[in-house]
């Protein structure tokens, strides 16, 4: 089972699009999945066709310690996968959690017993560098950072590596950067391709190769609950979430050899 958090502390940077994307696309791949959401906004569950307005149970539950994983799953039968839902009382778990023991993996020991029941877990991450975040990334080995190639991209980018570097020297020595992922890409903005190089001349071998293009398909697509890359296949947002899916398969797998 291999876990990933899709972070990044800024908001509107494609976390949940590429949360819900991936997870259909490993799914259309024939990868067993889970996505948990752990933004009490609540809209990776929606994005998978679950309404958070009526949850028998939720990571809420999960994380304070009152449902296991089996019990706070469903199955989100048009996407393909699971789901760990949420909803708004999530936001109140942060100050719950304060209070509890090893509370910062909390997700990580719910997870934990379970770890023969996915290929794949990807964590949807909140747009901040909270106690949220943190269980999502004691519980990864790896994170994965959506980014927009825009001017202040690279700002933010330090303070999340900085804490991806605290979280491995302190609380989980699994956790790496997996890459950068390139969002909302426009080829033809000259300040998008020279960030695009920027980052690469950077990040190296850190940035993947998939490029997710800004595809209206994308955005339409949590409306009607169902992800991007079944709302319209065909789509260029689509595709390229369906490559990013094989990119990711193939990096794990050159791990096992
Ligand atoms: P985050 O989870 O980081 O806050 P979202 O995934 O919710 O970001 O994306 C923010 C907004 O941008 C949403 O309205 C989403 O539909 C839109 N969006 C994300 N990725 C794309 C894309 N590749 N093309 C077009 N719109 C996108
Ligand atoms: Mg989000």
């Amino acid at each position: 089972m291999h876990i990933f958090a899709i972070a990044n502390q800024k908001g509107g940077v494609g976390k949940t699009t590429t949360s819900v994307n991936l997870a259909a696309a490993l799914a259309l791949r024939g990868q067993r999945t889970l996505l948990v959401d752990l933004d009490p906004q609540g809209n990776a569950t929606m994005g998978s066709g679950v309404d958070k307005s009526d949850l028998p149970r939720s990571v809420y539950q999960l994380l304070v310690g009152l449902a296991t994983l089996p019990e706070a799953r469903l199955r989100a039968d048009a996407a393909g996968y699971d789901v760990l839902p949420t909803n708004r009382d999530l936001a109140g778990a942060e100050i719950e959690l304060v209070e509890l023991e090893r509370r910062e993996l909390r997700l990580k020991e719910a997870l934990a017993d379970h770890a023969g029941d996915y290929d794949f877990v990807l964590i949807d991450c909140p747009p901040s560098l909270s106690l949220l975040t943190l269980n999502g990334l004691c519980a990864a080995h790896g994170v994965i950072i959506p980014m927009q190639c825009e001017y202040f991209a690279l700002e933010g980018l330090s303070d999340l590596v900085n804490t991806i570097k605290k979280v491995h020297a302190n609380l989980n020595r699994d956790l790496k950067i997996i890459g950068l992922l390139r969002v909302m890409y426009d080829p033809r903005s000259t300040l998008s391709t020279q960030v695009s190089a920027q980052l690469e001349q950077h990040f190296g071998d850190k940035v993947f190769k998939t490029l997710v293009p800004r595809n209206v398909r994308l955005a339409e697509a949590p409306s009607y609950g169902i992800p991007g890359v079944l709302f319209d296949k065909t789509s260029k947002g689509a595709q390229a979430y369906l490559n990013f899916a094989a990119e990711m398969i193939e990096r794990v797998q050159s791990w096992k050899e």
